[in-house]
């Protein structure tokens, strides 16, 4: 039998919410400015009409909501420094009272891990870690058929290991962190850098607003600046990779996301990287592989797929 889960992802600029079905296929989804609703209860108010106009709220056997500083255990999103709600707000209690739904609250980076699992390049993996490269870095790690919360229900916060001593600042405040490298922000921050230490040779002048995007996509055309930029970006993701297999021992790690989306080179060469430098025992024994979700709202349906998720291990426990 089809189930529908709702799935909402809530981002500093755009809530996008959508339903989705236990196959994985989006039914609808639509995007509107977070701003639109100056309290969170506007929102909950807002969906809830909205499902109960197109007459599907009925359908819904689930809410799954993916936020940023969204914690698993409590159902609050606390002290999100991108929204505009302030504090601590109870979301997924809102949600449940509102709607009678079991609700879930996840960060997004879980949320794509989830996805990646039931409708993704994952389905095949018990153990792996999504790495999710955007704006910044994040990471869903799946261990034994589990996506890991830890004990605060914040596990996961690769982008924020230090990487480099005593190197970049970061927003969380402490220097080095591998999102400030390995992320479309890191790499700006890395082509500025480098122009200023060619400074008279830079060789990027069409890069008057640089992006991640950009260097890519010049790299592929042979530019040497950009390529340069994408080797290093590879080199500081593909050696920290390597260590991070060290205390979880994945299958694969999969890559999502922003960087991703220049493809196979960018994966071969971060797994070029990982293995010269990885421990021996863990040689050739993981994979790098490309999220096959980049062009769907992997969000929309990582956060519905939370929903479908509980559902199955609720039924094999
Ligand atoms: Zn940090």
């Amino acid at each position: 039998m089809i189930h529908y889960a709702l799935g909402i992802d809530i981002g500093g600029t755009n809530i996008a919410f959508g339903l989705v079905s236990s196959e994985g296929e989006i039914l609808f989804e639509v995007s509107f400015p977070t701003r639109n609703f100056e309290q969170p209860t506007d929102f909950v108010e807002f969906i809830h009409q909205f499902l109960s106009d197109k007459g599907v709220l009925d359908e819904i056997i689930g809410i799954g909501i993916g936020a940023p500083n969204g914690n698993h255990f409590t159902g609050e999103i606390r002290f999100a420094p991108n929204l505009h709600w302030k504090g601590i707000i109870p979301l997924a209690d809102l949600f449940e009272k509102k709607f009678h739904k079991p609700t879930i609250l996840t960060n997004d980076a879980n949320a794509a891990a989830f996805g990646e699992k039931l409708f993704g390049n994952a389905k095949d993996l018990d153990d792996f870690v999504t790495i999710t490269l955007g704006t910044g870095l994040g990471s869903g790690i799946i261990a034994e058929g589990e996506l890991l919360y830890g004990h605060h229900g914040i596990a996961g916060e690769y982008g924020h290991i230090r990487v480099v001593h005593n190197g970049r600042l970061c927003g969380c405040g402490r220097k080095g962190c591998l999102e400030t490298y390995a992320s479309s922000t890191g790499v700006v921050r890395s082509i500025l850098e480098l122009e200023s230490a060619h400074k008279s040779s830079s060789k990027l002048p069409s890069l008057e607003k640089p992006s991640a995007k950009k260097v890519f996509e010049l790299a592929a055309q042979g530019d040497q600046f950009a390529q340069e930029i994408v080797e290093f970006t590879a080199e500081i993701l593909g050696s920290s990779l390597a260590d991070f297999a060290a205390f979880s021992d994945p299958q694969a790690y999969v890559l999502f996301g922003g960087l991703s989306l220049s493809g196979e080179s960018f994966a071969q060469k971060v797994k070029m990287y990982m293995e010269a430098n990885i421990l021996n025992i863990y040689k050739d024994a993981i994979e790098i592989r490309i999220s096959s979700l980049n062009d769907k709202n992997a969000a929309v349906l990582g956060t519905a797929a939370s929903i479908f998720w509980k559902t199955i291990q609720s039924k094999t426990k």
